[in-house]
């Protein structure tokens, strides 16, 4: 998955260390559990990132792995900011890099 992840531009060495003990792999659960979850502390800050995603055991599953980490990078590199939601915006730029994958594919 990580050289999946690098040939997309998503993610680094240190991020994926830092993900590994903040992601939970779960299979054979309803899709729209899987996700980013930013946790917040009361100032608004962003402190740490949780993720759960399938195993990328097929290309459908592949892809929402693609998707979630382009969120967490994305989180990742706010850490210590102030949280800003941007949801459209980070969700256009999860489905672009879905859409480079696919385009990789073919
Ligand atoms: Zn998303």
């Amino acid at each position: 998955m990580e050289e999946i992840l690098l040939n997309l531009n998503i993610g680094n060495q240190e991020f994926f260390e830092y993900m590994q003990e903040r992601t939970k792999v779960m299979d054979e659960i309803d899709t729209s559990w899987y996700g980013v979850f930013p946790i917040v502390s009361a100032e608004g800050i962003l402190q740490d990132i949780r993720m759960l995603i399938p195993s990328p055991s097929n290309e459908y599953n592949t892809l929402i792995c693609i998707h979630e980490y382009t969120h967490a990078f994305e989180l990742y590199q706010e850490l210590g900011l102030e949280y800003k939601d941007n949801r459209l915006e980070r969700e256009q730029r999860a489905r672009i890099k879905e859409n480079e994958y696919k385009m990789a594919l073919k």
